[in-house]
């Protein structure tokens, strides 16, 4: 509200301290000097580069949206006009990292890679201000820029609630708008197998749909209206595209060996008791998981898994591997025999059925790494003896986490303490609607998570590779309530990810997100405005 009443001459000037913020600005301004947005001609790239003219088309595209500015892109330029320029210069050597010159008739966004140049144009679409007519002056600047981590995650559970494929697509826009270069697409639960799987068609025909939902937290009490869907292989290509246009890598996740159940509903066979099972209507973490013991599981796991690699070209796939309860493992024969059979032996440490988690996830990831790929797995994988080449999702304790890295694994950040989006922003004496999961984890909590502490050694520095914001989805059923839990929280955590922490700053942080709340309205994104409130 406060920044509402500035005046709207104060608001025609192009401002670069974006979120995230760039790692470098030079302003070069002398006087009055600054290029005049409402004359550009052409945005210039290599014709013969498509990477580049779609990043050429989509500055376009955002011009007109935010300053309804029509520029084409590679038109005839004459002598003295002024033009934006994309390029790429590999004399910037971060394969992310991008340089923004702004001189008094050109404007020139270079990148080591197309992607570096689509961050570049990022910046230059979250300094502009949403203006008619494009009367916008942009200051003459130097920017060279590049993120301080690789992963810059964001997740998405689609399995306790469906969401369309158009507001999939509408995520993956709120991403891009924000750095985030992986999409983690969690894609089965107990509530819901959301891809489709041509070998075997009752995991989307059964497993796809729930009788009806739990109501409130776990009351025991349902609604009794079917819940479902699932997206095609088509579909997933059709996101991967999407996200792949944006330069972001869709990271499918098959949960397993827990949180199976919609799976095991479909084939019974492939659970310790043989069921019958059912399509889970509560939340929370269940006894009957996929029985390590038969071989057929391994059939249906690596089935599974050829259709996901043929679907999605990710380097990473992400086999989940929380939350799997022993009890059945315990009292199955046949997972008894296994244990036997491998010789698993518990420890002061592990007790028989944590190894036996271990050798499910280490024959998983031998099977994905023969197709030349490697597997992502939630911290729970660290039991047992841990999979040698994988890399770790820390989302508990941050020192275990830690300790993967110092062990040599690769690790990225999301600890349910601050980058759970399914969390309240907000303290507990505001709590009424919506009705969430619990937890908070407010805006300024979110900003100071720091993912690599002083203390630890330069070689697990170097293994500490990002971090990722999370959206579990038992208690957020519709697409606002999604993108209100995700914003503004997704700037404060890509921020973490793309600037150096002795550039962030919150209060200045805080300032520098209205802009973004402009972009937010424009497109129609929900989002909170609790820290501002909590202030005044
Ligand atoms: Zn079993």
């Amino acid at each position: 509200m406060f920044m509402g009443i500035m005046g709207a001459k104060a608001q025609m000037k192009a401002d670069f301290k974006v979120v995230p913020l760039p790692n470098r600005i030079v302003e070069n301004t002398k006087g009055s000097q600054a290029f005049p947005l409402g004359n550009v001609c052409t945005i210039a790239c290599p014709a013969d580069q498509p990477q580049m003219v779609r990043n050429a088309h989509f500055l376009a595209e955002y011009l007109k949206q935010q300053t309804e500015l029509t520029i084409p892109v590679n038109a005839k330029l004459h002598k003295g006009d002024r033009y934006i320029k994309l390029a790429l210069n590999k004399k910037i050597t971060a394969p992310e990292g991008y340089r923004i010159k702004v001189e008094p008739t050109l404007i020139t966004i270079e990148g080591s890679t197309p992607q570096g140049v689509f961050y570049g144009i990022q910046t230059l679409r979250k300094a502009l201000p949403i203006a008619d007519a494009g009367q916008i002056e942009i200051p003459l600047v130097t920017i060279d820029d590049a993120p301080r981590f690789k992963y810059r995650g964001m997740h998405l559970d689609v399995g306790r609630h469906f969401f369309s494929i158009d507001f999939v697509k509408r995520y993956i826009d709120i991403l891009a708008l924000h750095n985030v270069n992986t999409f983690h697409w969690h894609l089965t639960e107990d509530q819901g197998w959301r891809m489709e799987i041509k070998k075997y068609p009752r995991l989307t025909e059964i497993g796809a749909w729930r009788k009806g939902t739990v109501i409130g937290r776990n009351t025991g009490i349902y609604d009794h209206r079917r819940h479902g869907g699932f997206y095609t292989q088509e579909e997933c290509r059709e996101i991967v595209k999407y996200a792949q246009e944006r330069y972001i890598t869709v990271i499918p996740e098959i949960d397993m060996p827990g949180h199976m159940i919609a799976a095991l509903a479909a084939y019974p066979e492939l659970g310790c008791t043989g069921g019958p099972y059912e399509v889970e209507r509560m939340w929370g973490v269940f006894d009957d998981i996929l029985c390590a013991g038969k071989e057929e599981t391994f059939k249906f796991a690596t089935d599974v898994l050829d259709e996901v690699m043929q679907v999605f070209p990710s380097e990473y796939i992400h086999i989940g591997g929380d939350e799997a309860p022993r009890t059945r493992w315990k009292a199955c024969p046949l997972c008894q025999k296994r244990i036997a059979d491998e010789g698993l032996h518990a420890d002061g440490k592990h007790s028989a059925e944590d190894y036996l988690q271990s050798y499910f996830t280490k024959r998983i990831e031998q099977y994905v790494n023969s197709k030349g790929r490697k597997i992502i797995g939630w911290d729970e994988i660290l039991e047992g003896e841990i999979a040698p080449s994988a890399t770790i999702q820390s989302w508990r304790e941050v020192k275990d986490g830690l300790r993967a890295a110092e062990q040599g694994h690769d690790v990225f950040f999301s600890p349910n303490s601050t980058l759970y989006f399914d969390f309240y922003q907000y303290p507990e004496t505001n709590w009424s609607k919506p009705l969430l999961i619990g937890g908070c984890s407010t805006l300024e909590h979110v900003y100071a998570f720091e993912p690599c502490p002083e203390n630890i050694s330069e070689a697990a520095k170097n293994h500490i590779i990002g971090v990722q914001g999370n959206l579990w989805t038992e208690y957020i059923k519709d697409e606002e309530l999604a993108e209100y839990q995700v914003l503004p929280r997704m700037g404060a955590a890509m921020e973490t990810g793309w600037t150096q922490p002795e550039k962030k700053n919150y209060s200045d942080f805080k300032n520098r997100q209205h802009r973004l709340f402009d972009i937010y309205r424009l497109y129609g994104w929900k989002y909170c405005t609790e820290a501002w409130r909590e202030n005044k």
